[in-house]
């Protein structure tokens, strides 16, 4: 029998034809949660992106196998409850690396050099004679980035602070990261001594029980006054309120972030009317190539393991062994 698999993003017109040729396609918008928690019963795999899976949308899909998100990170997924039903979950890292960390250096270099801000100055008319000090950024070169979760996009970023840019790179992760030390230089330190030396906080965990708010108020204040915040992993790894409260009343520079507590970034939010924050609508991997190459790796990663003959990006490889 034809297998079914649930849409519930968009893909590019090529990667629907491939899911195409191997199974029954039903697009889902991602909008109407009824409507995908209905079709999940039916369906044997399911592929997308953004969208919380909780166990109670599962709840009668028993005929579902593999979920495979567009994505590195999966925070969206109840993993050990995946693994109880006997659900693969499957992820797409690697083919993301060097775009996000594209975006980290973005935010790194925009908030020092205070380019979005000065941007918007120059258009509004504002530069009507050589500029002085009141518009001076400070310099990235040679200065110590401390990335908190030195993985495959820490890496990426470590390689292009300490071979481009020439800066000192010291880090923290429950484990070392042999290949980042021998070429790059970094250093593995506790986060308080990454927090008190670095000139640039870089955030590239995963969002887990251990790293959720793991930079609020004290972390804050444990940071240099001269000191940039960059986050790129996802807005709940900090304490937003402390981070609005820590940039208002100058405890640190400035910040450069991709991701918020809450995505869009409400209207409102204080973040918006500050000139020392850099804010992005969670475009870490949104090029072109990229997010083409990820719905590619997405849907085979999704059709291998309907197969049974994928053997890598499965994030709960445990499911295999039942
Ligand atoms: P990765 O290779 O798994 O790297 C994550 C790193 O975090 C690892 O080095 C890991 O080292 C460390 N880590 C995990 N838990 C930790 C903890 N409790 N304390 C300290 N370090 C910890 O993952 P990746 O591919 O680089 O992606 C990282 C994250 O970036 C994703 O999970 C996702 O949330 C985010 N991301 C965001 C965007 C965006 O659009 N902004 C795009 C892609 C990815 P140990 O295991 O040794 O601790």
């Amino acid at each position: 029998m034809q297998k079914k698999i649930v849409a519930y993003k968009a893909l590019p017109a090529d990667v629907l034809s491939y899911l195409e040729a191997h199974a029954e396609v039903v697009t889902i918008d991602p909008k109407d949660a009824d409507a995908l928690r209905a079709a999940l019963k039916s369906a044997n795999g399911a592929i997308g992106a953004s969208v919380q899976i909780t166990p109670q949308m599962l709840e009668g899909a028993t005929n579902l196998k593999v979920l495979s998100t567009i994505s590195v990170g999966y925070d969206n997924f109840d993993v050990a409850d995946l693994t109880r039903r006997g659900i693969i979950l499957t992820h797409t890292p690697d083919v993301l690396t060097e775009s996000t960390a594209d975006t980290v250096f973005a935010l790194i270099l925009s908030s020092a050099r205070r380019v979005v801000e000065l941007a918007e100055w120059v258009k509004g008319g504002n530069w009507k004679a050589s500029i002085g000090e009141a518009h001076f950024g400070v310099d990235v070169q040679g200065k110590t980035l401390g990335i908190v979760g030195l993985g495959r996009i820490g890496g990426a970023v470590a390689r292009r602070a300490a071979l481009g840019f020439r800066m000192n790179v010291l880090y923290t992760n429950r484990h070392p990261n042999a290949q980042a030390e021998q070429e790059y230089g970094a250093k593995r330190v506790e986060l308080d001594e990454l927090l008190a030396q670095s000139d640039f906080v870089c955030l590239q965990v995963p969002l887990t029980d251990e790293t959720r708010g793991m930079i609020g108020a004290a972390q804050l204040k444990a940071m240099k006054k001269s000191a940039i915040l960059i986050n790129a992993s996802r807005g709940p790894t900090v304490d937003e309120a402390a981070l609005i409260e820590a940039l208002q009343d100058g405890t640190i520079l400035g910040a450069g972030l991709d991701v918020f507590e809450q995505e869009p970034l409400p209207t409102d939010s204080p973040l918006l009317a500050m000139k020392n924050v850099v804010a992005l609508p969670h475009i870490g991997s949104a090029t072109h190539e990229t997010r083409h190459a990820m719905s590619r790796n997405a849907a085979e990663n999704l059709i291998g393991a309907l197969d049974a003959t994928l053997t890598n990006n499965i994030v709960n490889p445990d499911v295999l062994k039942r």
